[in-house]
């Protein structure tokens, strides 16, 4: 890969290259089952999921013991609207969590954490977020990015015997890898590690670092330059966040998550024993995606909480609001919001507990499930609390403080929509997901067929690609025509007093459907499949939608099982499915009838300044100055704003 220099500090990256460092750092290697990755192909594996996993009782003892313990800390020492107020959170809050044993929930008890699974650090996310999102952000940011996790899964024993005791009980640490010209592109990654002896020394700007301006311990990705001895790459580093040369330059400001401490962190001469380095150099960027690869279904649990919260607070206000004869809930146009909280909250908390239960167990490879989880928990987690808002009319749009004031019960919803809102950008923003995950769903295709598409492969290798596809698509083709989804009595275990049997079948059809319309794209398009991000996005919509329905049928038979709200749990399934397979019908129709290429047009002519008239009459308030600020490296210039919390 070349990558030419614009200025010395900033790598120029061409979309190819972008891709190719993207692709270097995907797993490739699929070792276990992935239900997400067969539904794509079009096999409905229904027993991957089902009976739904469940959790050793022992670890569900102690998942519920630590709860029981977070939650009475949560109604007793969180004091959310002041958080709001002050946007910061107060050291003695944070001081708490650490005592509880809060920083260390999933790194293991021999380290001194208290070694929760995925499922119970899950539901700990959600409980502490629903008190105060930016708690909630600071907690995940911490283990599910920040040192803890890339350690478990990467560390050597003495990275482990140093960091994760530190990090369970005391240290906040923070994930840095995004920099004011890097967002998400990680190819154009600009901060530098030069190896020096025993060190590398690390000088760049990182931008948007969350818990940066608190933190003890930074992992920060940073480029080794090739050279005698040294491979180089985008490498990880485990960095003490009060290092000589590091400076916390701002503390940034949201629309939302007004508590967290995000930073932008400048970097310079900044020494860094080798020791600390995470895996090999140039290895990087796997060592974040892969981290990830659980550490995504923090966010969609955050979401699941949001949710619950929605679904309590439009229960209560829209029985109490009365409005035109009746409470505004039986207003049928309030009452389907209603009623898509409900089936939305219920269906996400499905495909979170059973993504993390198949994360403990570490048979099936959940890295497909967790990306959708991550896709779909973000975007309906802004549609429930855009809903909210809706649903609480004018009070929907007002500050808690402000309905506090005017004596009022304080109902943040306003706050919880913005609070939401950088979930679809952050930890992977959608778009990007959509290429992630379409990635992985065209992955069987490109394995046998890449070569074949490839513009610059040869023809001999086009041949080579051309026979094994052939081979591949004369056993697979035939198997997408009929399916388990067109016997009538198939699924017949979810037949109850609702019937939860046909959303089944039309999932097994649907997953059918969805591989011949992948195949059919690949072989329309070509190497050009990956510039239809339009068609990519929807393909990977329709995946999240029969997932989550999936999911949801099985939670709803798992709860009727153990007698717990059985019969509401595949009410509540039934009406997820009924409202999730108008979407998938509209999805597949958008398939092939869009605006796509239109849009295209439209964006020329919008680029080239041909409707620049349309924006006149208006005034822009945001003035002069540049688009990304200059990240020269080089020595601080303002003051540190860095106060770690002791
Ligand atoms: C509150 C907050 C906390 C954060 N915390 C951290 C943190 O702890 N650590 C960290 O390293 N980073 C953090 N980030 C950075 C965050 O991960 C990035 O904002 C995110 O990766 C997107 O990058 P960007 O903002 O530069 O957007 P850009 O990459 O500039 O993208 C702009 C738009 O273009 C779209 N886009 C970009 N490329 C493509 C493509 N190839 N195809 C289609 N669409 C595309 C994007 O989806 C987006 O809509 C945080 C950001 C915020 C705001």
């Amino acid at each position: 890969m070349s990558l030419m220099s614009a200025t010395p500090h900033q790598p120029t990256v061409t979309e190819r290259e972008a891709r190719q460092v993207a692709e270097a750092a995907r797993e490739q290697d699929w070792r276990k089952p992935s239900f997400a990755k067969e539904l794509f192909l079009g096999r409905f594996r229904l027993d991957l999921i089902h009976p739904h996993p469940m959790p050793a009782d022992e670890d569900a003892q102690r998942g519920e013991e630590f709860l029981a313990k977070l939650r009475d800390f949560c109604e007793t020492e969180i004091d959310s609207a002041r958080i709001e107020r002050e946007a910061r959170i107060p050291d003695e809050t944070v001081n708490g969590l650490k005592e509880l044993g809060a920083l260390g929930m999933k790194i293991d008890t021999k380290y001194g954490g208290l070694g929760l699974t995925q499922v119970y650090y899950n539901k700990a996310l959600a409980l502490v977020g629903s008190a105060n999102p930016a708690l909630g952000a600071l907690l995940s940011a911490h283990q599910s990015i920040g040192v803890p996790q890339p350690l478990k899964l990467f560390g050597t024993q003495e990275q482990k015997d140093t960091y994760l005791p530190r990090c369970a009980r005391t240290d906040i640490s923070a994930f840095l890898l995004t920099e004011p010209d890097v967002g998400s592109d990680p190819a154009r990654l600009a901060t530098t590690a030069v190896p020096d002896g025993d060190d590398y020394v690390l000088d760049g700007v990182k931008l948007w670092t969350t818990n940066g301006v608190v933190a003890d311990l930074l992992v920060v990705m940073a480029r080794v330059p090739k050279s005698e001895g040294h491979k180089g790459g985008i490498t990880a580093f485990v960095v003490e966040a009060g290092s000589e040369g590091i400076t916390v330059e701002n503390r940034n400001a949201f629309m939302g998550l007004r508590g967290l401490e995000n930073g932008v962190t400048r970097f310079h001469q900044v020494r860094v024993p080798a020791a600390n380095r995470i895996g090999p150099e140039g290895a990087g960027l796997k060592i974040a995606l892969t981290t990830l690869n659980t550490g995504r279904l923090s966010l969609p649990a955050m979401c699941v909480g949001a949710g619950k919260w929605c679904l309590k607070i439009a229960r209560e206000w829209s029985a109490a609001r009365e409005q035109w004869g009746k409470p505004v809930a039986f207003h049928e146009a309030v009452g389907a919001k209603i009623s898509f909280i409900a089936a939305t909250t219920f269906a996400l908390e499905a495909v979170v507990d059973l993504s993390s239960q198949m994360a403990d167990e570490n048979r099936n490879d959940i890295r497909i499930e967790a990306a959708l989880a991550k896709l779909y928990g973000s975007e309906m987690g802004c549609l429930m609390a855009d809903e909210l808002v809706q649903i609480r009319g004018g009070r929907g749009f007002e500050t808690a403080e402000s309905l506090a004031a005017r004596g009022e019960r304080a109902v943040p919803a306003e706050q919880i929509l913005r609070d939401l809102r950088i979930n679809r950008i952050f930890e992977g923003s959608t778009e990007i997901m959509h290429l992630l995950i379409a990635r992985e769903a065209v992955d069987a295709h490109l394995s046998v067929a890449g070569d074949l598409i490839d513009p610059d492969k040869s023809l001999s290798d086009k041949a080579k690609a051309g026979a094994n596809a052939g081979v591949f698509y004369a056993k697979w083709l035939p198997k997408l025509v009929a399916g388990q989804g067109q016997i009538p009595g198939a699924y017949g275990e979810f037949r109850r007093e609702v019937d939860l049997s046909p959303h089944l079948r039309y999932v097994e059809r649907g997953a059918r459907k969805l591989a011949r319309s992948t195949f059919y794209a690949m072989s329309r398009w070509q190497g050009r499949m990956e510039t239809k991000q339009g068609f990519l996005g929807r393909i990977v919509d329709i995946g999240a939608e029969l997932f989550a329905m999936s999911a949801a049928c099985v939670r709803a038979e798992l709860l009727r099982k153990e007698g717990d709200h059985g019969r509401e749990a595949y009410q509540l399934a039934d009406a997820f499915c009924r409202q999730s397979r108008i979407r998938v019908e509209e999805l597949f129709g958008r398939l092939w009838s869009n605006t796509d290429d239109l849009d295209r047009k439209v964006v020329e002519g919008v680029l080239s300044g041909t409707y620049a008239w349309l924006e006149e009459g208006v005034i822009d308030p945001s003035g002069e100055g540049p688009w990304i600020a200059d990240a020269t490296p080089g020595a601080a210039k303002r003051e540190n704003v860095h106060r770690p919390i002791r």
